[in-house]
């Protein structure tokens, strides 16, 4: 039986010519980027190449961007240091953040004392832009705002662009957790103005372990690492050169084929959609579905009962991968706290789909003939 994955919001295969280009670097261009010769002045071109690539897709200065391990520690870098070195002092985020920045604010709450406020959300996910614009009006202290771009459990999208300005009409920073919206969105930081964007490649058919931090050239900021002053001493370590350079073209091609995969995807999401409705009665979605959604991600929820709360369970064993929460959790499958953000009935099931350019109609076939024989 072939697995069938539908589980590309938690991570996607490395893509076959981003691997071929790591595994010759693996092998090639082993180098160290500091080294002075030939080998590590190869190495260093490399990364640089790959800075100018990201930069340039972003319509961002090379210099504003900085490489990092992963989303995680971006959105950490992003929240630490504009408490730590930017003076804020008031974080406005909403309470369906992913954990690397929920957790992030937790922390600074209490390592700093910085007070978080927490928007509303309705129940797709979305904050009431109204309740941002007041209490950037009414607060005198230093703000970040933190906000993500595309929601992981829902598919949500934040409205950027009237975050982005608001903030900057207050004089406030803006971050956005863009993990699950990079090479999907056309993102332009001259025309959107973000302080701190973060990115991790393994989304977007790139490596794990790897991903970038945007941060606008007008906030200075130091660096939680010390060591060899790396990344412009912003991130010591050696740099990790081949999945730099599979970040950079993974990246590229997700933009490059942006329409045409955007297109598929919508495509097999309505397929996937309509024929839930017509096969299952009281299934329900809670993304924004007439709204702003990223058509990777669809969320359904159906009643419980004792097969759902076996479904993920019963799925796999038909060889169908789904998530039930978030799927960045370490396989602890606890209480979503974004379902709960959004007041998700607890006698209904949850459950996440996510598809990718490589999905196919088939595959949503099966999986629909599975869920109608598990779900109970
Ligand atoms: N932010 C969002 C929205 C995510 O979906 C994830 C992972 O799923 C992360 C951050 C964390 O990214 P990483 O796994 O690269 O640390």
């Amino acid at each position: 039986m072939k697995r069938i994955y539908l589980d590309y919001a938690a991570t996607t295969p490395v893509d076959t010519e981003v691997l071929a280009l790591m595994t010759q670097i693996w092998q090639d261009d082993f180098g160290n980027p500091s080294s002075i010769y030939a080998e590590g002045r190869k190495a260093r071109m490399i990364i640089e190449n790959a800075r100018k690539t990201i930069a340039h897709g972003l319509n961002a200065s090379i210099g504003e961007i900085f490489f990092t391990s992963c989303g995680t520690e971006g959105n950490n870098m992003a929240i630490k240091n504009a408490v730590r070195d930017l003076g804020v002092e008031v974080i406005i985020s909403a309470p369906t953040e992913h954990h690397s920045v929920w957790h992030s604010l937790l922390a600074v709450e209490r390592d700093y004392g910085v007070e978080v406020i927490y928007l509303d959300v309705d129940d797709k996910g979305r904050i009431d832009i109204v309740q941002l614009k007041s209490l950037l009006e009414t607060t005198t202290r230093k703000v970040l705002v933190s906000l993500m771009y595309v929601n992981n459990e829902l598919g949500t999208i934040h409205p950027i662009q009237a975050i982005a300005d608001l903030a900057k009409a207050h004089g406030a920073y803006f971050h956005t957790d863009a993990v699950q919206a990079v090479g999907s969105y056309d993102i332009d930081v001259q025309a959107t103005p973000i302080s701190f964007l973060t990115c991790s490649a393994h989304k977007f058919h790139g490596p794990k372990g790897v991903g970038f931090i945007y941060i606008n050239g007008n906030n200075i900021i130091k660096p939680l690492l010390d060591g060899g002053a790396q990344e412009r001493n912003m991130r010591s370590g050696t740099e990790n050169t081949a999945q730099i350079a599979g970040l950079a073209l993974a990246f590229r091609k997700a933009l490059d084929s942006r329409k045409e995969r955007m297109a598929h995807i919508s495509q097999l999401r309505t397929y996937l959609k309509n024929k839930l409705t017509e096969m299952i009665p009281d299934v329900q979605f809670h993304g924004d579905e007439q709204g702003l959604q990223h058509p990777k991600i669809l969320s359904i929820s159906l009643p419980e009962n004792a097969k759902t709360e076996i479904l993920l369970f019963n799925l796999d064993i038909h060889g169908i991968c789904a998530s039930g929460g978030s799927a960045c959790s370490s396989g602890v499958e606890s209480a979503s706290h974004v379902l709960e953000a959004i007041g998700l009935p607890e006698n209904r099931r949850a459950l996440r789909v996510s598809l990718s350019h490589l999905t196919t109609l088939e595959e949503l076939d099966r999986f629909v003939d599975v869920l109608l024989k598990v779900k109970g």
